[in-house]
């Protein structure tokens, strides 16, 4: 049985090791961005899970509601991770490389992460490997392909990049190619880690 905190499914050996990484986290001001964050955006999903995906930084929506991906790229990636499930029986967690909202102020529009900032925030995806356990880490878009391409912590990971979800959105949505493209570098990541010999 995994408990539920709110969009969080956290099996019961993970309770406490999941309070832990919340408390250090949730009100953290290791770089500017905590002050101005209305909600720190850990992640959405189960822990542990299968894959962990990582994109770039909460939006207004997530920083609003407290959850990864929950805005229009959040509903792309949803659809997305449906099929998955209903394919593979995946189980999956999102998360972000910073948690709070990249902006200058609180009613500035979103911005790329700058680099001290994700420097700063990367014990928090150390711990999170850690906690999640994924067999897989799909790393979304180019801001983090670039941060995380040969980052010494995920060595060890089955580790692969997807276009972010936004670009999607950007280019026609659900009923577009973008999307199949999208789906279809996610289920390749997929089917290689299976091909490789390791079962999901
Ligand atoms: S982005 Fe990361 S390092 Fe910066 S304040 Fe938020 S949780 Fe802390």
């Amino acid at each position: 049985m995994m408990p539920v905190k709110d969009e969080i499914s956290i099996h019961a050996s993970k309770v406490i090791q999941y309070d832990v990484h919340r408390k250090k986290w949730s009100d953290c001001e290791r770089c500017d961005l905590g002050n101005r964050a209305r909600h720190h955006v850990l992640g959405r999903g189960q822990i542990p899970a299968d894959v962990l995906f990582i994109g770039e930084g909460p939006g207004r929506h997530e920083d609003q509601r407290g959850y990864a991906f929950v805005g229009a790229a959040g509903k792309i990636l949803q659809s997305a991770l449906e099929l998955l499930e209903s394919t593979y029986c995946v189980t999956w967690f999102l998360s972000n490389l910073v948690a709070c909202r990249p902006c200058e102020t609180s009613i500035s529009p979103n911005r790329a992460p700058r680099s001290l900032e994700v420097v700063k925030c990367q014990p928090r995806i150390e711990e999170l490997l850690e906690l999640v356990e994924p067999k897989i880490v799909i790393v979304l878009g180019s801001i983090p392909k670039s941060f995380l391409t040969d980052a010494p912590y995920l060595r060890s990971y089955f580790t692969r990049t997807a276009p972010h979800p936004a670009w999607v959105c950007y280019n026609g949505g659900t009923d577009s190619a973008a999307y199949q493209t999208f789906i279809n570098v996610i289920t390749n990541a997929i089917d290689s880690f299976i091909v490789e010999g390791s079962a999901l």
